[in-house]
């Protein structure tokens, strides 16, 4: 405890060393510097302790609830104004798209970085490029077949230089002004990520391919399914989504 670390002599404080590992070792002598500087300016007094938290003069007691409403009010990370939690689509693919934008999916450059030892960091569709995020999901050749035939079918046509993921959710979201239709679009983008993810991953672990036809047939029927089911839409039909005809304006 704090109370027996320390002494009063002649009215100074003198913290006293009180580990097991001999404050002689460099590194643990440094961090012991460290922490006397962090303690010249400590007063001791008699009241009881409790956990301040924050800088110097907005100390205030911590609380989960201050916390919250503090981290709601940040904008750390500009690329989640891309992000929506949707819930015409299930939490899974929600937090998978989420962890794509922020590049937290263990694609091999994610993991190379992270010293993962691997026996190459090349793309498992392609073999060409470093497996990225933006590279997997977006400029893979693989991955712009798909986008390609997505975006004939949406009728939002997608610039050859798009090259990355937070790119191309905000110009596909651009064209959209209807509520409906934004949402639709997103569970698509979503359908899209989460198949590629799956058609990368088969490859990986199951050495099986899969052609881009059928993946985009996967995309139609896994975004029918969940606007179906998961947005109240139960006269949509098949057909009006196959031409993606369903939302007024398009
Ligand atoms: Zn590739």
């Amino acid at each position: 405890m704090v109370q027996h670390r320390y002494s009063i002599i002649n009215g100074n404080i003198s913290w006293e060393w009180g580990g097991d590992t001999p404050v002689h070792q460099t590194e643990v002598a440094e961090q012991w510097d460290d922490c006397r500087k962090l303690l010249q300016n400590v007063e001791i007094n008699n009241k009881l302790d409790r956990w301040l938290w924050k800088q110097e003069d907005d100390r205030e007691e911590f609380s989960v609830c201050n916390l919250r409403s503090e981290l709601d009010g940040m904008r750390m990370i500009p690329e989640t104004q891309v992000l929506k939690w949707l819930c015409w689509i299930p939490k899974k693919i929600n937090c998978f798209i989420w962890r794509a934008v922020l590049d937290r999916i263990p694609t091999r450059d994610a993991l190379a970085i992270r010293n993962i030892q691997l026996p190459s960091v090349l793309c498992v569709l392609c073999n060409i490029c470093n497996e990225s995020v933006d590279h997997l999901l977006i400029s893979c050749q693989y991955a712009q077949l798909v986008w390609t035939a997505i975006s004939l079918w949406v009728k939002i046509p997608i610039p050859r230089y798009m090259l990355s993921l937070v790119g191309l959710m905000e110009h596909i979201q651009s064209h959209c002004s209807l509520q409906d239709k934004k949402k639709a679009v997103y569970v698509i983008i979503a359908a899209t990520c989460w198949t590629l993810w799956r058609v990368r991953n088969n490859v990986f672990f199951n050495g099986k391919t899969t052609n881009v036809s059928r993946a985009v047939g996967d995309i139609k029927a896994l975004s029918f399914l969940w606007v179906k089911s998961r947005a109240g839409k139960k006269e949509l039909s098949w057909k009006e989504w196959g031409e993606f005809s369903c939302f007024k304006g398009i």
